[in-house]
């Protein structure tokens, strides 16, 4: 038996206890010890069952993805869960904490599954582009019927230990220790086996399955993933177990090593990593119980709305009356409908509404310990509110501007302590989009980062650390992104032809219909105050500035790059736009020609990656991965494409330095391409 998991006794059951920390993850040396565990339990005369239990915290969070880029070493799991399902002695799955994927088919090859209150189950393996590879599309239909099945592998969905019971998945919930009444199960069931294996599918109804399929499909977006685990899962109702246990093994052994899946494994570990910065190590968080957020807009109530449901005491403060009361009614709309969505429970809903207080008066800004600024986009403003928020905030607390594009620094100057001010800069909407850029200014200590980075995991955001220049991070590679896309229209193509080439792609929109949706006039205005430093020689493409000009500022003028009718089915193509852009094109002197959709995809990558390798090199990305990280969570940018990064390395040096030389001719005067050293740092893996 390995060090990783060890075989205890507790009078005629033996206790197996796996101990791979920090998660517990299934690898190949906790797959060698349980089959010597099982086989302990096989052999000797004075066991009569056993239970499987996690060390630390949890079950078997997941497999260790680390493994599933080479081929698997023996044991595999199926082989482990085979001689559970063979040995004559029943055995009793112990959960707590998570036991998610390989984890959660593991316990499902288990005569019986113990929980503690807490815990979760999932099979989330969709989600990672590939399929429960040990069973879990086989097992699972047993028990909860094959509709019900596609849904929650489909989904990847994670289910509480009650509606684990309530489902069948759980045979007990333990009340009091765990594995004394995991114990107790076992000596119950001495003697007998109840294997999930021999339980007959319930006859599942033919509407219903089609049902959840088109669903699947749909909410999946048509990703291999879903579809095979539909096919393995409704197989379940024409093929004996072990026929269907062969095909699913098949279908994942295809799935793990396919591109997709690669690319999704590495968006997991981006994301994993983008909370832990070496250049943070031995940064201590600050304890966070109180946040106020100031301004009650857009996105202060977004944020509040965050802040309440990850369990906050939230103080929301305005300058005006009339902005806080409409800032506290979307905040209560919103709970409302998450309760009539039954997202919600009313009991959650009223908590949320419990935590917030809603205030005019800033001295109520000294109890909290994490202050978020979200007021006027202004530096003049911000740097009162900065001023107002010094003078009565506790000392220690964490000071937090959400600006999209001023100077950090200049804020943090309002203030007599810059090392306490970051910047959290949330998306819009601020309680459903994922990405948080945490922004470091340059006296900004590194405990009140982690600490940006911790409340952002408690808000279940993917928290990227990002330096202090215009844009951070995300909004300087889209500028990038769009730049180049009106580049190619003014060079032939028009902006549904590249929208639609985009999406093609994956992307969840395409950047003109992106312009259209946050308004053509946010960037007009920053191009106007921008024009007395504009290099006179670079490239300027003059579109988007006529379309301003002529009152289509976007949907909210009714036209834009495109025009929008009532009762018309979203955007529809507007030949005034093409007259606009066939005069740009004339009077830049362009002959428009025919681009491809390959060469426009492959040019709008190109144009990210180029930034991102600047971002690299100018130190305000400290990671290529975290670029990843934005783009996916984000600005819409397909998971299972990986990230611009992954795109990039997947390319290969070589094209790519051609891509770059071609990518330069093409943009013309101003563009700055990335040197080549730079672009070798952001392709070299492993960071
Ligand atoms: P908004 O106009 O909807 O809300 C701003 C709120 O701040 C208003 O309710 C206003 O009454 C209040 N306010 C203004 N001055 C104040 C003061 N001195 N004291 C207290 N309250 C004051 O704006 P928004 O869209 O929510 O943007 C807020 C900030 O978030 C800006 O810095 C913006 O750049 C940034 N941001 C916006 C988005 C977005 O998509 N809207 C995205 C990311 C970041």
């Amino acid at each position: 038996m390995t060090a990783r998991v060890h075989l205890e006794r507790d009078g005629t059951i033996a206790v197996i206890v796996i101990d791979n920390p920090p998660i517990n993850a299934g690898s190949t040396a906790v797959r060698q010890g349980l089959m010597a565990a099982i086989e302990t339990l096989r052999t000797d005369d004075t066991l009569q069952g056993a239970v499987l239990i996690g060390a630390g915290n949890t079950f078997i969070a997941g497999s260790d993805l680390r493994e599933f880029d080479q081929p698997l070493s023996e044991p595999q799991l199926p082989a482990v869960i085979a001689a559970i399902e063979s040995c004559a002695k029943p055995v009793v799955a112990a959960l707590h904490g998570a036991a998610l994927g390989g984890g959660f088919e593991l316990a499902l090859g288990c005569d019986a599954r113990v929980a503690a209150p807490h815990t979760m189950v999932g099979l989330p393996e969709v989600t990672l582009g590939i399929i429960p590879g040990a069973g879990g599309t086989q097992r699972l239909p047993r028990v909860v019927g094959i509709a019900r099945a596609i849904r929650m592998i489909c989904a990847g969905e994670r289910m509480r230990a009650q509606a684990a019971l309530e489902a069948g998945l759980v045979d007990e919930i333990a009340s009091g220790d765990l594995r004394a009444t995991a114990v107790a199960h076992a000596q119950r069931l001495a003697g007998r086996k109840q294997r999930l294996r021999d339980r007959a599918v319930p006859t599942a109804d033919d509407a219903s399955v089609a049902q959840a399929s088109a669903a699947a499909l749909k909410a999946g977006q048509r990703r291999p993933a879903v579809q095979a685990a539909i096919d393995a899962i409704t197989a379940t109702a024409r093929v004996n177990i072990d026929d269907g246990l062969a095909d699913e093994r098949a279908l994942f052994q295809q799935l793990r090593v396919s591109r997709e899946a690669s690319a999704l494994r590495h968006q997991f570990f981006a994301e994993r990593d983008s909370a832990r910065h070496p250049s943070l190590d031995g940064a201590v968080p600050h304890a966070v119980e109180r946040v106020a957020v100031i301004g009650a807009g857009t996105m202060g109530s977004g944020i509040a709305i965050a802040a309440l449901e990850a369990g906050y005491p939230l103080l929301l403060l305005e300058q005006d009356a009339a902005a806080l009361e409409r800032g506290a009614a979307r905040i209560h709309a919103h709970l409302a409908s998450r309760v009539q969505g039954g997202k919600l429970s009313a009991t959650e809903a009223a908590a949320c509404e419990g935590r917030l207080q809603t205030s005019l008066d800033w001295g109520d800004l000294a109890r909290a310990d994490l202050v978020i600024e979200a007021v006027f986009e202004a530096l003049g403003v911000k740097q009162q509110v900065f001023q107002r928020i010094d003078a009565v905030a506790r000392p220690g607390a964490v000071l937090a501007s959400n600006t999209s594009y001023l100077d950090l620094d200049a804020i943090a100057a309002a203030t007599s302590r810059p090392q306490d001010v970051i910047g959290l800069h949330f998306f819009s909407p601020a309680n459903v989009m994922r990405l948080m850029e945490v922004v470091r200014g340059k006296a900004s200590a590194p405990d009140a980062l982690a600490t940006g980075l911790a409340v952002g995991k408690r808000l279940k955001k993917r928290p990227v650390l990002t330096g202090n220049a215009f844009g951070f991070i995300g909004n300087r590679l889209y500028a990038a992104y769009r730049r180049q896309c009106e580049f190619m229209v003014e060079e032939g193509a028009w902006p549904e032809q590249v929208d639609a080439a985009l999406q093609a792609f994956g992307l969840a929109m395409g950047p003109f219909a992106v312009a259209d949706l946050s308004g053509l006039d946010i960037a007009w205005r920053m191009r106007q105050a921008q024009a007395a430093t504009r290099d006179p020689q670079a490239r300027y493409v003059h579109i988007p500035d006529r379309l301003c000009e002529a009152g289509r500022l976007g949907r909210k003028t009714g036209a834009g790059y495109y025009r929008y009718t009532e009762g018309a089915q979203g955007p529809q193509v507007d030949e005034a736009v093409h007259q606009v852009i066939r005069q740009c094109r004339l009077e830049a002197a362009v002959t428009p020609r025919h681009l491809g959709d390959d060469e426009i995809v492959r040019r709008a990558l190109l144009a990210i990656v180029n930034e991102a390798a600047r971002l690299l090199a100018e130190g305000v990305a400290e990671r290529a991965t975290d670029v990843d990280v934005v783009l996916v969570n984000g600005y819409g940018f397909p998971r299972w494409e990986g990230g611009p990064v992954f795109w990039a390395r997947e390319r290969g040096a070589v094209a790519l330095q051609q891509d770059f030389a071609r990518l330069a001719r093409l943009s013309g005067p101003g563009f700055v391409a990335a040197s080549p050293d730079d672009l070798h740092r952001l392709l070299a893996t492993g960071n």
